[in-house]
């Protein structure tokens, strides 16, 4: 058996897609331009670059780039003013402050200072517990992600057992969320999990979020289940180079799962396509417009994410 790989670089471009006819259709229909302000601390390479193609992802979508770099020496009351500022500003709709942040700087403060209605990245704690509560919210961009993806291989996942491995707040727990708002049954597992590897082989649906290369191995996949990868790992490749591999061993797992991500290609520009969706959702829901209704998986199923109405 050979597993579908789920091609997530292309469900993202269409997403893409559709959202900048949303966006047009925003800016005829009510002269509104959706603007995400992205602020930036300090000078991290690989974070320069993700937010180098957020802003074009941005652009692309026909939206508004608001990018502030700040150096690392900034001060929390700097960035909270900054913060402050964003959020009177009514050409912003979105705010995402790329982590993480110099030590000087409490994440956490940070993240609660951004207004709710604005917080793009999922992370505010209202948010947060809107999203456990079952209440529509701004929801976190990678596992939404993971969600549309698993959407793409199984039309409905309810009733199926989902494990997700990791419990991060950026990943783990929000995507066990969002599969408990689907109507699966969820299990997470984590570092101290007693036999990781039959807890795996009960899963329909496999999220995998660890951060560590290829540590799901084939014999820990139950034959068909759906298996998405959001590891994103450096190794050593060839000639010196560094490749980047997911948390599972995809060659030997794609020969047992029925359906799998790639890493590279797979969750990632998942991530960027529903961080401008957010944008989107917030836009219309500061100014009471409908939200979009884009059809999120696939040609055949249209449908909202189950109990997540737009935020
Ligand atoms: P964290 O390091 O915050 O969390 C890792 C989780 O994996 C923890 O809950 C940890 O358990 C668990 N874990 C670690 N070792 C084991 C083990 N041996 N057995 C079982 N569970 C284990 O990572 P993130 O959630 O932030 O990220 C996870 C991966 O996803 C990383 O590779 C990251 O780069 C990638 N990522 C990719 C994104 C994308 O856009 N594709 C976006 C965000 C992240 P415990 O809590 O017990 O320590």
């Amino acid at each position: 058996m050979s597993a579908t790989i789920i091609d997530g670089k292309a469900i993202a471009a269409e997403l893409r897609g559709r959202i900048a006819g949303e966006v047009a259709r925003l800016k005829a229909a009510h002269g509104i331009m959706p603007g995400l302000a992205v602020v930036l601390v300090g000078k991290n390479p690989a974070s320069e670059v993700y937010v180098r193609n957020k802003s074009k992802a941005v652009t692309d979508a026909g939206m508004n780039p608001v990018d502030r770099y700040l150096p690392e020496s900034v001060s929390e009351a700097e960035l909270l003013a900054l913060i402050d500022a964003l959020n009177a500003d009514p050409a912003v709709n979105g705010i995402l402050v790329q982590l993480p942040l110099p030590p000087q700087i409490d994440s956490q403060k940070v993240i609660a200072a951004i207004d709710p209605a604005k917080d793009v990245d999922g992370f505010h704690p209202l948010n947060v517990g809107k999203l456990g509560s079952g209440l529509p919210a701004l929801v976190p961009c990678t596992p939404l992600g993971c969600i549309i993806l698993a959407k793409k291989a199984k039309a409905s996942l309810a009733g199926l057992d989902a494990v997700v491995i990791g419990r991060s707040n950026i990943v783990g727990k929000p995507v066990a969320q969002l599969l408990l708002a689907e109507n699966a049954t969820v299990t997470i597992a984590h570092s101290r999990t007693r036999d990781l590897a039959a807890v795996c082989r009960r899963a329909d649906v496999l999220i995998a979020a660890i951060g560590k290369p290829e540590f799901v191995r084939a014999g820990w996949i139950k034959p068909g289940a759906t298996v998405i990868d959001v590891g994103i790992n450096r190794v050593p490749g060839d000639a010196g180079k560094t490749k980047i591999v997911g948390d599972v061993a995809f060659a030997e797992a794609s020969a047992v799962a029925g359906a799998i991500t790639p890493v590279p290609g797979g969750v990632g520009p998942m991530t960027i396509a529903c961080l401008i969706l957010n944008t989107l959702r917030a836009t219309c829901a500061q100014n009471d417009v409908p939200a979009p209704n884009l059809d999120l998986s696939g040609s055949n199923q249209p449908h909202q994410l189950s109990r997540l109405p737009p935020a």
